[in-house]
């Protein structure tokens, strides 16, 4: 209970708080359809029992008796509850819609051709939440700490590691709806990733869509149905794929020492 709340484990806490949140109402309602009256009593019932039970969860505390609070926890606490109020405002504006799915786990397997043969790299991940608007699809949702842009001058742009305004967020939610459509191919509904940065939340012209934006120019071109980008996403992550995989190519370490300052793999690589 002393560890200090860095972004990282804030991060959590949010991500742990919203799932409790939510997955507390269908145990209550047996559904999952929400309203904006369910979100009203959502706001002032239950924000605060699943803040509490994330820090549980994250400090693998008891599920009953007192939490030991130190005085950093409490503080985190009221952001949190402030957070969490303020994207239950956004979904307010959203109600009604459908949940479909909190951390919906997606796998599957990409071919790609190495020297001249066909192999299958084993590709996962876990969609923070899949709700359904009615007037807009299936949303895949990606929650997001920080305050991670959500326009991005073009699809292969997301691939060049050499951009450092590589929009790696965007990258991801494009790589859920890869993951989604392979995992639920016979699904017509458009697929729109979106993310729901907390950093932006209180923003009053927040919005969770990405939007192709080309350099320069004063409005964007909404994503509403990944579909639409698939051909030229899937190019790209099977070319990088492809890269990795390839014997030939040695890895190197960057000559971009940025990078190397929030590496997980520094101890491995070697660089000082
Ligand atoms: S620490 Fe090593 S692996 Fe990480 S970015 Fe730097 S060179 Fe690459």
């Amino acid at each position: 209970m002393q560890e200090e709340v860095d972004a990282g484990v804030f991060g959590n806490l949010a991500h742990f708080s919203l799932e409790f949140l939510y997955l507390g109402y269908r145990e209550r309602k047996k559904s999952w359809h929400i309203t904006a009256e369910a979100i009203a009593d959502l706001k002032k019932n239950w924000v605060r029992p699943a803040v509490e039970k994330a820090i549980r969860k994250h400090y693998d505390l008891p599920e009953t008796g007192e939490i030991p609070y130190s005085g950093q926890l409490l503080v985190v606490r009221e952001v949190l509850d402030r957070y969490v109020q303020a994207v239950l405002d956004r979904d307010s504006a959203a109600a009604p819609f459908q949940l479909v799915g909190l951390e919906v786990r997606c796998e599957t397997e990409m071919p790609i051709s190495l020297a001249g043969r066909q192999e299958e790299v084993a590709l996962q991940g876990v969609i923070d939440r899949v709700d359904l608007r009615e007037e807009e699809g299936l949303r895949l949702l990606d929650y997001k700490s920080g305050a991670d842009k959500k326009d991005f001058p073009s699809v292969p742009s997301l691939f060049d590691r050499a951009d450092p305004k590589r929009n790696k967020a965007v990258m991801q939610t494009f790589f859920y709806g890869y993951l989604y459509r392979q995992a639920f191919p016979t699904e017509e509904r458009p697929l729109k990733p979106g993310l729901i940065n907390l950093k932006d939340i209180f923003n009053p012209q927040f919005s969770p869509y990405l939007q192709l934006k080309e350099q320069g120019r004063g409005s964007g071109l909404p994503v509403t149905d990944y579909r639409q980008y698939a051909e030229v996403f899937e190019e790209g992550l099977r070319g990088l794929l492809e890269e990795i995989f390839a014997p030939e190519q040695a890895f190197s370490q960057t000559e971009d020492l940025k990078k190397c300052s929030y590496c997980p793999y520094k101890a491995l690589c070697g660089r000082n």
